[in-house]
């Protein structure tokens, strides 16, 4: 997401460099290169333009500080006008109580995300939480999202009979509303926007009064998708945009452009196609990753919960495989090592080795499996895995002697980490890291 706009924007900004003063001259011409890469990016002209003349008001005589360059004081100025144009994020605790109209068109991801939502409710915030589908056109889109609920323990309404309408469906589900925190209507989606489509939304907001409306858009729409969320919300007074596919080559101009635009807020972003892949939309973090600083606040949200699990398992200071088993589990639960050094300070210049084989995201689940191919004992005593032991723990889990030892050189080397720390009782997840 944004790689393309991230990388021109900081070899734009890192050719300031270190120079002892900003002038007019630099400024002016920063600002062109700023501008004509939001453009790349399909960041709206409206957008474009407001962008550039407040950072060149806010550039104009600006004192360099003696303790940062002008490279850090455009860098912080865009930072900031980033943060502005992506509006606020608001997503407060009033809005984990109630019921939430799912909207957009057809394929946009509305049904999974639906379903992200819910879960992301019912285990994060521990909220009780109903799926409903009112999808009566597609049969296949009300079974998608039983089969959602049902994989992922939500529950699912299926009170209602063959013949009923969206409005119906609606109706019934409200007898139990009492019984929930929160419930989640998904609608039908249409190919494009048509008067019926809006009719039955407009409908639909009078019978289950919803106290969010939220508009489902595909990412990768780029421009279109902005100017669709400006129609939703004339028609239908949003109170939230939710953006699908930010995994994908997004330019990231409508994510940029939504709230200037469609003067409507994001609430959420979309990162794949797992149940999980969904975050709260947050503009600093969003203007971080832009910037390359790093995503420390989702850094330090996924490290919480790998420190705990590691320590918990490592009973008496003793750090064995089993100990390991539960740092990989965490590990993989939290998307792998790959998944956090993508949130780290300037990883973006490290893209391309995150490539390479020794980060594959296969690895913890090799590393795993090896784990498991093993006796109880040991697990509990890695000294005693001699030779054949190696050969027929690799034969169990398919995999080659070398993998088995590479995996007890990793375990060695992360026990000597976890020893040196555990002696000082600290350690946490990003000291692992640093092993
Ligand atoms: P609907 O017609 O709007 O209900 O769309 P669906 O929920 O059925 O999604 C259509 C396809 O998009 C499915 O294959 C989803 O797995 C996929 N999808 C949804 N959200 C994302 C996302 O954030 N990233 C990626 N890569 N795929 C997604």
């Amino acid at each position: 997401m944004f790689s393309n706009l991230s990388d021109k924007l900081l070899s734009i900004i890192r050719k300031i460099g270190r120079r002892g003063i900003l002038t007019e001259g630099i400024v002016n011409s920063t600002i062109e290169e700023i501008r004509i890469s939001l453009l790349d990016a399909d960041v709206a002209l409206p957008v474009v333009k407001d962008f550039t003349a407040k950072l060149k008001e806010k550039l104009a005589g600006q004192k360099i500080l003696n303790s940062i360059t002008p490279e850090q004081t455009v860098l912080k100025a865009v930072y900031d006008e980033f943060v502005a144009f992506l509006g606020r994020s608001d997503n407060d605790s009033s809005f984990r109580r109630g019921k939430i109209l799912m909207l957009g068109l057809q394929g946009t991801g509305k049904t999974t995300t639906s379903a992200k939502l819910a879960n992301l409710f019912q285990n994060k915030f521990k909220r009780k939480v109903l799926l409903v589908s009112l999808d009566t056109y597609r049969p296949a889109a009300i079974e998608q999202l039983k089969v959602l609920a049902n994989n992922n323990s939500i529950d699912f309404f299926d009170d209602f009979l063959p013949g009923d309408t969206p409005i119906d469906i609606a109706k019934k589900s409200l007898s139990i509303q009492d019984k929930y925190d929160i419930i989640i209507y998904d609608t039908a989606g249409r190919l494009h926007i048509d008067e019926s489509m809006m009719d039955e939304v407009i409908s639909l907001k009078r019978v289950i009064q919803p106290n969010e409306l939220l508009l489902v858009v595909d990412g990768m729409m780029g421009q279109d998708a902005v100017n669709m969320a400006r129609s939703f919300n004339d028609a239908t007074k949003l109170t939230g945009l939710i953006f699908t596919r930010m995994d994908g080559d997004s330019k990231g101009g409508a994510v940029l452009s939504a709230k200037y635009v469609a003067n409507c807020q994001i609430k959420y972003i979309c990162t794949g196609e797992k149940i999980s892949d969904i975050e709260e939309f947050d503009p600093k973090r969003i203007a971080s990753r832009i910037l390359d600083r790093g995503d420390m606040p989702g850094l330090m949200e996924k490290t919480r919960s790998l420190d705990q699990a590691s320590l918990q398992k490592t009973v008496d200071n003793k750090f064995d495989l089993e100990s390991m088993e539960a740092y990989l589990e965490q590990l993989i639960k939290i998307g792998g090592l790959h998944g956090l050094m993508k949130l780290m300070p300037g990883m973006g210049k490290l893209k391309a080795q995150l490539d390479r084989p020794a980060f594959s995201e296969k690895i913890p689940f090799r590393q795993l499996a090896i784990i498991r191919a093993m006796t109880k004992e040991e697990r509990r005593n890695p000294q005693m895995l001699n030779a054949s032991r190696r050969r027929r723990i690799a034969k169990g889990c398919a995999q080659e002697v070398v993998d088995v030892n590479r995996l007890i050189k990793d375990f060695e080397m992360l026990k000597r980490v976890m020893s040196k720390k555990l002696a000082n009782k600290k350690v946490s997840a990003m000291d692992l890291l640093r092993r």
